[in-house]
């Protein structure tokens, strides 16, 4: 009786575990880099439309988006190293505050914010009520990234955050995929990923051996973009830089055998890319825990 008392109260303890596990899935996903860990923070999942493709011709579609539509998401991610704590690119916003907090993260730990580019879903969490939400951060953006937003007559919200910001600046030259460069902090390099906006940049992050790059937005539509890197969406701002470079990007880690993590890549937005034998082009490997 009483060994049929504990078994019943494992049973108990373990579905509550898994339930717990399953809402902390949700929206947040951790995968190691070496010492590094980092985190997915989701702002929400969905389907993007055929009609943001640029390039895609009616087989691309009957193949891989048979539908019209493919998987799509909205990612920040977190990443814990020995002695910082660095938030990648800040979402819209949505989630992120509650992400950070279901891992102890409160605004004020973040020690540091890279920005992969100024679009509006990946620097809507950065103020709130006009106010840095970071006040502790050292903010990393590209110089030509800065470049373009500041340019006369362009986003206000990219002006702004680079007006609440301005004394914890740091801009930045990114560096060539396979090329040496100086790291922006310890264990993290920006590499050039020019074209979805001029400064587009992805971060390397490298310990103990271990790399990732975490790409921003390489890619919109995962599921056509990956066999065929040629295709690019309506909110590139140069559409044949920004094929260019995923093309490079696409190469070298797969050559490297990089894992990746990117901003709209469904859940858990992190895993392999590996070269498709048989169709041609890349497939992406998401990964497990
Ligand atoms: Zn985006």
């Amino acid at each position: 009786m009483r060994k049929l008392f504990v078994f019943l109260l494992t049973i108990y303890f373990m579905s509550t575990a898994v339930n717990m596990y399953a809402q902390s899935v949700g929206n947040v996903f951790t995968f190691k880099v070496g010492s590094f860990e980092l985190t997915l923070l989701s702002e929400g999942q969905g389907q993007g439309n055929k009609g943001v493709l640029v390039g895609a011709t009616d087989e691309m579609l009957r193949k891989y988006a048979p539908d019209g539509t493919f998987p799509n998401a909205t990612n920040a991610f977190f990443v814990k190293t020995p002695d910082r704590n660095i938030l990648i690119d800040a979402g819209y916003g949505r989630n992120l505050f509650d992400n950070l907090q279901s891992i102890g993260i409160t605004p004020d730990k973040v020690d540091v914010v890279l920005l992969t580019h100024m679009h509006g879903d990946h620097i809507g969490g950065m103020l709130r009520e006009g106010r840095p939400s970071f006040p502790n951060a050292e903010i990393y953006l590209p110089q030509p990234e800065r470049d373009y937003w500041m340019t006369e007559g362009r986003g206000q919200q990219a002006r702004d955050v680079i007006a609440a910001y301005k004394d914890k600046l740091h801009l930045f030259q990114p560096i060539e995929a396979g090329g040496q460069g100086k790291p922006l902090i310890a264990g993290v390099t920006g590499i050039a990923a020019y074209g979805h906006t001029p400064g587009h940049t992805a971060y390397l992050l490298e310990s103990d051996g271990n790399k990732l790059l975490v790409w921003g937005d390489l890619t919109h539509a995962m599921a056509i973009q990956m066999p065929y890197p040629q295709v690019a969406v309506t909110y590139d701002v140069t559409p044949e830089d920004a094929v260019a470079y995923r093309k490079k990007i696409l190469e070298y880690v797969e050559a490297n055998k990089i894992p990746v993590a990117g901003m709209h890549i469904a859940f858990p937005g992190i895993g392999a890319v590996a070269k498709d034998a048989v169709a041609g082009g890349y497939v992406f490997i998401p990964a497990t825990r």
